[in-house]
């Protein structure tokens, strides 16, 4: 059974200056063990999917289509059923929660406090100090670090934290929204690479959720690039980094500098002008005013995603693009 499906899910935000469609009919699944990357521009809707998965969006939230949860549909969870499986089923390292951790509280009590709060009652986890230990040493931190406020702890050791925090029940799904966005290069690398080694001794799946498609290529094996609320285009990463079908991921591939290629971190080429305004989509395929080879139909014309066919593209690939080659039905 999939740890994480999304079925034609539709998430329109309710606002006073109206209707903002944020998320336009994505299909995503994710098996045991599976690492996802999620990428595309602030605004394309990525955070929306991750907060959507626990029932997290505002009240008032319009959302349609499915998530299910392994196998159980979350939007027909009662609530105590909905608690239980926000901490022990799926959790979230939300983006920019760096500053989220409480000031005055040591980590170890932090944690401590999410343990008592979550885990189901009776389990093992209730030995809550050899359990924050083990935690803390799990994410590479020594168990000492339980004493230390979060001021005590530099950027990269306090992403740490909230990963431990994440972990505290067992979940098989992490979803990891930007969680190295503020932090340097060398701090991003390394908590990237714990990432990836949770995923690999742990058997945890990872829904990994950046702006930044270059970072993914190394920890997932599969890639989704959305534009305006739609995956666009999905393929095994590697190859979906290095032969992008879809123009606009060969745009926001361009536009990351070229590890290695000092001149490439200059001159960004690719992707001029900004994402579109979703509650103003353009007609046809909504990329197709920043696209390089739109043609009239593109402006009428907004494919769905479909299998790529062309010559030589490695097997699994899709793309949402008239112009790349397709299987017809
Ligand atoms: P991303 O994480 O890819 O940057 P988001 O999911 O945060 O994108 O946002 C998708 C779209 O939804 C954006 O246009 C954003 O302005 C809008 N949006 C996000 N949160 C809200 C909200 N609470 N109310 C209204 N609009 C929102
Ligand atoms: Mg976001």
């Amino acid at each position: 059974m999939s740890v994480l499906e999304l079925r034609d899910l539709h998430i329109t935000y309710r606002t006073e200056g109206g209707d903002v469609p944020a998320v336009r009919g994505v299909n995503l699944t994710l098996e045991r063990g599976d690492t996802v990357g999620l990428a595309g521009e602030s605004g394309c809707g990525k955070s929306t999917i991750a907060a959507a998965v626990l029932r997290l969006l505002p009240k008032g939230t319009n959302v349609s289509g499915q998530v299910l949860l392994e196998g159980e549909d979350v939007y027909a969870m009662k609530p105590g059923r909905l608690r239980a499986v926000r901490w022990t089923s799926a959790a979230i390292v939300f983006q920019g929660a760096l500053h989220s951790l409480n000031p005055v509280r040591r980590v170890g009590h932090q944690i401590a406090e999410a343990i008592r709060l979550h885990a189901p009652h009776g389990s093992a986890a209730h030995h809550t100090d050899a359990r924050v230990g083990e935690l803390l040493e799990r994410v590479g931190l020594p168990a000492e670090r339980a004493q230390h406020y979060p001021h005590q702890l530099s950027g990269g050791q306090r992403q740490r934290v909230l990963i431990a925090l994440a972990l505290a029940c067992e979940p098989k799904l992490l979803i990891a929204d930007e969680p190295t966005t503020a932090l340097d290069v060398m701090v991003q690398a390394q908590v990237l690479a714990l990432l990836e080694e949770l995923q690999r001794d742990h058997g945890l799946s990872l829904l990994f959720i950046t702006h930044d498609l270059s970072v993914l290529t190394h920890t997932c094996e599969k890639l989704a690039v959305m534009y305006a609320g739609r995956i666009v285009e999905q393929g095994p990463s590697q190859t979906v980094f290095n032969s992008p079908e879809h123009p606009y991921t060969r745009a926001l591939a361009a536009s990351f500098p070229t590890i290695g290629d000092p001149a490439s971190r200059m001159n960004p080429r690719g992707l001029a002008g900004d994402p579109p305004d979703p509650s103003a989509l353009p007609s046809g395929c909504p990329f197709h005013i920043r696209c390089d080879v739109a043609t009239p139909e593109c402006t009428t014309l907004d494919v769905a995603l479909r299998d790529v066919v062309s010559p030589g593209a490695a097997p699994g690939r899709s793309a949402a693009c008239v112009h790349v080659g397709v299987a017809r039905v």
